[in-house]
């Protein structure tokens, strides 16, 4: 089997850490034997051991899966080779935006050892701004896989419906400030899917290209 990096990205409820499971399922289904992980601060529905789901619902209506592959929280990303079994053929990492920069040459390094590696994670966070090392292993894959949710904008009673590619963060019901911590785990309670006209993040910094004019002239 050929080296390959295979990066899910996508907005919280874009599905991919359902993506991720089918993958593992397949993989599973060809005989290669696979293990799981996950960043150990995903502590969702308090299932640490689980890679759990959480599906866009509708208004008002809480719902998530649980899958069954197991993945085994770290905190660190090199606590991983601690776990790994001789005979494993490939690596899924869930929600791997939480881990420290030690994710990069740790992929790397189970590439060199010809084991394929498939990482699911937020490309950006909640303020619009590149999460962990995800551009990193973005660059590096093989394969990526975009997914995208719908926008839950609500005006005047009708939902937007545009594919979202941004995570909102809400906090009591309104958008989370640019200078409010990053890291907060939770469902839609904190979270929403939101297109890129409806992500909105107050006190963001707008920088913007000046041109000036050559002196030259
Ligand atoms: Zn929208």
């Amino acid at each position: 089997m050929a080296e390959k990096l295979t990066v899910i990205a996508g907005c919280m409820f874009a599905g991919k850490s359902t993506e991720l499971v089918r993958l593992f399922d397949l993989n599973r289904h060809a005989s290669l034997k696979g293990q799981a992980f996950k960043a150990s601060i995903d502590q969702r529905y308090g299932k640490p051991d689980k890679i759990v789901v959480h599906p866009q619902s509708d208004n008002g209506f809480e719902c998530h899966i649980e899958l069954p592959a197991t993945g085994l929280p770290i905190e660190k990303p090199e606590e991983l080779f601690g776990f790994l079994k001789p005979d494993t053929k490939f690596v899924a990492v869930d929600e791997v935006q939480f881990f420290n920069e030690n994710i990069v040459p740790v992929v790397k390094t189970l590439l060199a050892k010809n084991i394929q590696v498939i990482v699911a994670g937020l490309p950006t966070d909640f303020r619009g701004e590149p999460f962990g090392q995800m551009p990193v292993l973005l660059t590096l894959a093989d394969q990526i896989t975009r997914l995208q949710a719908i926008c839950k904008f609500e005006q005047d009673g009708k939902i937007c419906g545009r594919p979202a590619t941004r995570t909102q963060r809400l906090i009591n019901g309104q958008p989370a400030n640019f200078d409010d911590p990053i890291i907060l785990v939770g469902g839609e309670e904190s979270y929403t899917a939101r297109c890129p006209d409806h992500h909105f993040v107050p006190g963001k910094p707008r920088v913007l290209f000046q041109s000036t004019k050559s002196k030259r002239e």
